[in-house]
């Protein structure tokens, strides 16, 4: 009895699953793995799980959708958390969804390269390690890239920005505005986090403008989760068709404000390209009173503190945030997978078959469907290995 328990563990052991990544994607799939109790690792760059959110998001992000579709695989929301999720509470979330699971991730281990070895059907990880610098050997039957559709900040090479005298950061650096107070700043972006940064930056005494370089869709939160609720009924071009309709009626016409409505549908927009409309907290207002002054998209450089527009307008600043967000570098250290990543880090196949590779590779939260898609991704990954370890075991039975 004791050695069959010794050969089921070693088994086990045999097939256990490395997790690249602990934000609320690994955490997701570490715990359905924990559900099923089947062994796995989490490797995690940072010193701590959760760091786009601990260490790399402001101090007064909010969820942007409603909390049922942001609670991770089997711990809901207490009923007591608001229907938009801030900031420290999801952190007090992901820390009782740490300890219930137990979940310790081997922290400051960054995976340099991962590839499959067709010979003993293992994936063959190299990980470094941040303390020791020395580059550390791990190996499984089933990989999970859980790295992140927003992995690597990206700022656009512009003529000029490296000699700007002023403070030059990436959204992921700007944590409170309160440094900003009667600065001149300069956003540029045109996502949720450009509109959220400019607004707590007016709020702080900051002169803001931003550069909104492409058109958007401006969303109510309230039209937002009326579309998620009529896509289960409707077609998404018909929801769409009304979100545009309702934006109308709310936002009127904002060319008249310097920004424009893409021809394409804000659900539309966001399964395809992963581009989420604008979620209104009030900057819009800004925008219409010309509180927050929206400039003209094209830079042409840099001058000292002055930014010169293409259109021949110049205007000084202090500091430029940058909201221009993320690349992703998995495929610099993932080798020999030509079937589910891109060169982007993105999944090749459609949703919903996304998130299965060849060889027991997997990826989790990157279907640009939110922390919603990514606890759908965690359960089907967890219920596919579990298959396959089944599978194997009655076949080594055999
Ligand atoms: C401000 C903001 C608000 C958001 N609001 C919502 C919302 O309301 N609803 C929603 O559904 N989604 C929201 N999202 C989107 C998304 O759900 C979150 O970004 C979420 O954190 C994604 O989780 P993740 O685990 O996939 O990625 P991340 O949280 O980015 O975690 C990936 C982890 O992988 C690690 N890593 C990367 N490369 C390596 C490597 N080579 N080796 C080891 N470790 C590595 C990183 O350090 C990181 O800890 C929001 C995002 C932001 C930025």
């Amino acid at each position: 009895m004791k050695r069959e328990r010794e050969r089921e563990r070693e088994r086990m052991e045999e097939e256990r699953v490395i997790i690249v990544g602990a934000g609320p994607s690994g955490l997701s799939t570490a715990a359905c793995l924990k559900k099923h109790s089947i062994p796995y690792i989490i490797l995690e760059r940072e010193e701590c799980y959760g760091s786009l959110w601990k260490k790399y998001a402001y101090e007064r992000v909010e969820l942007h959708l409603r909390k049922h579709f942001c609670q991770l695989p089997h711990m809901p929301f207490p009923p007591s958390y608001p229907p938009y999720v801030p900031k420290n509470q999801f952190l007090q979330y992901l820390d009782h969804y740490v300890s219930h699971f137990q979940i310790t991730p081997l922290y400051r281990r960054t995976v340099e390269r991962a590839q499959y070895d067709h010979a003993s059907h293992t994936w063959m990880v190299q990980a470094r390690n941040l303390d020791s610098s020395q580059l550390e050997d791990y190996s499984s039957s089933f990989l999970v890239v859980a790295t992140g559709e927003t992995c690597d900040p990206f700022v656009p090479p512009l003529p000029g920005f490296p000699s700007f005298p002023g403070n030059l950061l990436h959204s992921t650096a700007f944590t409170s505005a309160h440094p900003f107070r009667n600065h001149r700043v300069l956003v540029v972006g045109s996502g949720n986090s450009a509109m959220e940064i400019s607004l707590d930056l007016l709020n702080h005494g900051a002169q803001t403008s931003i550069l909104v370089r492409s058109p958007v869709h401006i969303l109510s939160r309230e039209m937002v989760n009326l579309g998620l609720f009529l896509l289960k009924y409707l077609s998404l071009s018909t929801v769409d068709s009304l979100m545009v309709i309702l934006s109308k009626m709310v936002y009127g016409d904002v060319t008249k404000n310097g920004l424009s409505r893409p021809k394409e549908g804000p659900f539309y927009m966001k399964v395809k390209y992963g581009k989420y409309p604008v979620i209104d907290v009030g900057t819009y207002q800004k925008i219409k009173s010309r509180q927050l002054k929206v400039l003209p998209a094209e830079i042409e450089c840099v001058r000292g503190k002055d930014v010169l527009f293409k259109n021949g307008e110049l205007h000084p600043f202090d500091s430029i945030v940058f909201c221009t967000g993320f690349k992703r570098s998995t495929n610099k250290w993932l080798k020999g997978d030509d079937y589910m990543l891109n060169d982007d880090g993105l999944p090749k196949q459609s949703y919903p078959i996304h998130w299965k590779g060849n060889n027991g590779l997997y990826c989790v939260g990157l279907s640009r469907r939110g922390l919603y898609g990514a606890a759908a991704d965690a359960e089907n990954i967890a219920n596919d290995v579990q298959h396959n370890i089944s599978l194997r075991s009655e076949n080594k039975l055999d």
